[in-house]
């Protein structure tokens, strides 16, 4: 008899259909013996739609505020799927995360689990109910309601499979597992069957988000192994696993995209020590994270910045560096929602040359424009304009030849 987590994505419960289909699923699982935890995000849409029913409210959302709006999602989709089990004769309980306790700190809309409370859980198990727990979702100290940012169910499902120590946690969803690249948008990306940690953690760090990046580094640190598949077939999925003798090396594992970063440029500043302190200090102070930054000299001692921050951070992000430029004496800030970046990922780049240039090479064929660069041992990353995304993502998929499970390693 095994322990296992299941957790089922937006598309997966879209509708009552859906969600009475999951149901039964589970519930054929928990027929066979198993102890089921079932976890749930909100119908697909419906996170997107209190977004933008709460910015018609304040343009920066309140972020307590928003916790409360974001979470009722998943209320919504734990008690129909509770009540589908119940009407198909079995038994379940939903349960929120301040219920479980799923005990988070207070960063409101992007907080952290601190500690899980596997008893009520247990308890429920113990008395053969399917427990289906709210993903996304925690709660502070002081008892207020936190979520977890965007994709957060899956770091819920991975982290209450390391607290309960489950014997298996599936991630389902509306693809078949982790592929070379999106295959909604490449037709010709390919299924990975195995792949290690560190190079999921790389994947979705860049834009995969078929896995939340703190679900695949809670995985990672507990050794969870982690299965990605469909909810729609039956279909093995891939393993997200520990690396071991038997897995293919890759050159380049995959290509990603990441339409969730804006850019911020802040024009003809003193190119004078502590710049950049003035101006990066009270971002990471809001909570803001930079992810790429580029500095140029100009003539006459003036220099221009570039940075991007999450699109989510945008106004946020602006509101601060408006006010900094006033006191750095900058001459102008800019903003661009409308960019992409774009990255080429894989561990074998570390002892090659030239994965560069290639990628610079088929850009340049395509007449994309690279805003930005940026490199590290295993991946290298551009940004672009975001109308040019799926064009880029093609074209690279083609030029590695990632449809292959056996890539040409370049001269
Ligand atoms: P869920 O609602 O089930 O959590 P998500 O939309 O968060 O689903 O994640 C699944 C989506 O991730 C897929 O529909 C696909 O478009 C996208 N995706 C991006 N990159 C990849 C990749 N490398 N492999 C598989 N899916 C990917
Ligand atoms: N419903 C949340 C979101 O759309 C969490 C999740 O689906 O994982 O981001
Ligand atoms: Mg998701």
């Amino acid at each position: 008899m095994a322990l296992i987590v299941q957790k089922f994505g937006g598309t997966s419960v879209a509708d009552p259909d859906k969600i009475r289909n999951v149901a039964r699923r589970v519930m054929k699982k928990a027929a066979e013996g198993n102890r089921m935890v079932v976890v749930l995000s909100a119908m697909a849409g419906e996170t997107n739609r209190f977004v933008d029913l709460a910015t018609q409210m304040q343009a920066i959302p309140d972020p307590r505020e928003m916790d409360v709006l974001l979470s009722s999602g998943e209320q919504v989709t734990v008690a129909l799927f509770a009540m589908a089990v119940k009407d198909e004769g079995m038994n379940a309980v939903s349960l929120l995360g301040d219920q479980v306790k799923i005990s988070t700190d207070n960063t409101h809309t992007k907080a952290r689990i601190k500690e899980i409370n596997a008893d009520l859980i247990k308890q429920h198990l113990d008395n053969g109910t399917i427990v289906v727990v709210a993903g996304f979702q925690g709660v502070t100290a002081d008892g207020d309601i936190t979520t977890l940012g965007r994709g957060g169910s899956d770091t819920t499902a991975v982290a209450l499979a390391a607290a309960l120590k489950a014997d298996q946690c599936e991630i389902f969803t509306d693809v078949d597992g982790v592929y070379t690249t999106d295959p909604n948008i490449c037709s010709r990306a390919r299924k990975i069957d195995r792949i290690t940690y560190d190079e999921m953690l790389e994947l979705a760090s860049l834009g995969a988000k078929v896995l939340d990046i703190r679900s695949v580094g809670l995985a990672k640190r507990f050794k969870v192994p982690v299965h990605v598949r469909s909810s729609f077939t039956e279909t093995e999925g891939t393993w997200v696993v520990e690396e071991d003798d038997t897995m293919e090396s890759m050159l380049v594992s995959g290509v990603t995209y990441n339409k969730n970063e804006a850019t911020i440029t802040i024009s003809r500043v003193p190119d004078t020590p502590g710049t950049a302190a003035k101006l990066f200090t009270p971002i990471s102070e809001a909570g803001i994270v930079v992810d790429m930054i580029i500095q140029n000299t100009r003539a006459g001692d003036l220099t221009d910045m570039t940075f991007t921050v999450p699109r989510s951070d945008y106004e946020r992000a602006m509101r601060i560096v408006n006010e900094v430029a006033g006191e750095i004496k900058a001459e102008s800030v800019n903003g661009s929602l409308g960019i992409t970046k774009v990255s080429i990922v894989g561990v074998g780049m570390r002892n090659h040359s030239g994965i560069a240039t290639t990628l610079f090479n088929v850009l340049a064929r395509e007449g994309i424009n690279i805003l930005m660069i940026s490199t590290s041992e295993i991946k290298v990353s551009c940004v672009i304009e975001e109308k040019y995304t799926e064009l880029a993502v093609r074209a690279l998929h083609d030029a590695f030849e990632l449809e292959r499970d056996n890539q040409p390693v370049p001269e």
